[in-house]
């Protein structure tokens, strides 16, 4: 049984290929720049069977199988790791994909290892560096950079995202100090920066939350391209 917010069938972004992703509902962090704040209360979502999701992947099958895949993303898919577990475990069985999107604030366990197992790609978002991560997500970095090393251990196939905004992340500094902690790491497939975007504001509105980054716009190709230089200088795989 999971707790799912949303499904896409037809997914362009969360991992190679044309992709179903399911949307997890629940999240432990409340990221300053989180456009999706819908998705943060657990429990909440609506409750489906995890063979139902399965039959919903194979309908999707000659879209998705061959080249594209399954992904798993919310809200924080690690909340509901058994689910996890089971249902990538009987969508690789049946010769899907699998990939996992988090912010990698889960525990080295054996939960945690039993759902790598089973996932081909994990999807990892760095939100900043980890003494940062207070202030950002409201949550210790020390978990999701754990992750990250469980990760490289472990050789899971790993696409770094870091979204770039304006006065709170992506600053040289930041993305210095990311680019040393990923540089050398064989298992680090893709670096992708995303530029901030304001348009989950009509969410905290309806939700009767108020805009937490007031007058934050999102950042120009120079502060793009600052963000992005010092991956480069490290030799990492930086899309696009
Ligand atoms: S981890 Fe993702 S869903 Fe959770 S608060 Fe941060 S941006 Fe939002």
């Amino acid at each position: 049984m999971a707790r799912v917010h949303s499904i896409e069938s037809c997914g362009l972004f969360d991992g190679p290929g044309v992709r179903m992703v399911v949307f997890l509902q629940g999240c432990q962090m409340r990221c300053r720049y989180c456009h999706n704040p819908d998705t943060w209360e657990l429990p909440g979502g609506t409750v489906m069977q995890e063979s139902d999701l399965v039959a919903r992947a194979r309908r999707f099958a000659p879209y998705i199988r061959r080249r594209g895949g399954v992904t798993v993303g919310g809200g924080e898919p690690l909340l509901q790791r058994h689910f996890l577990a089971r249902y990538f475990r009987d969508l690789q069985a049946e010769g899907f994909h699998t990939a996992l999107d988090t912010n990698g604030y889960a525990p080295d366990d054996a939960l945690t290892r039993q759902v790598l197992a089973s996932t081909n790609l994990v999807i990892l978002d760095l939100k900043a560096l980890p003494e940062d991560y207070p202030s950002v997500t409201g949550l210790s970095g020390v978990r999701t950079f754990g992750f990250l090393d469980l990760l490289t251990a472990l050789d899971i196939p790993t696409w770094i995202r870091h979204v770039v905004v304006p006065g709170l992340t992506g600053s040289a500094a930041t993305a210095a100090g990311l680019a040393q902690r990923l540089a050398g790491r064989r298992n680090i497939e893709r670096v992708e920066l995303l530029p901030y975007h304001r348009m989950g504001l009509a969410k905290y509105a309806q939700m009767g939350l108020q805009d937490p980054l007031p007058g934050t716009e999102p950042p120009d190709a120079a502060y793009l391209a600052a963000a992005a230089e010092p991956f480069r200088a490290a030799g990492l795989p930086l899309q696009p």
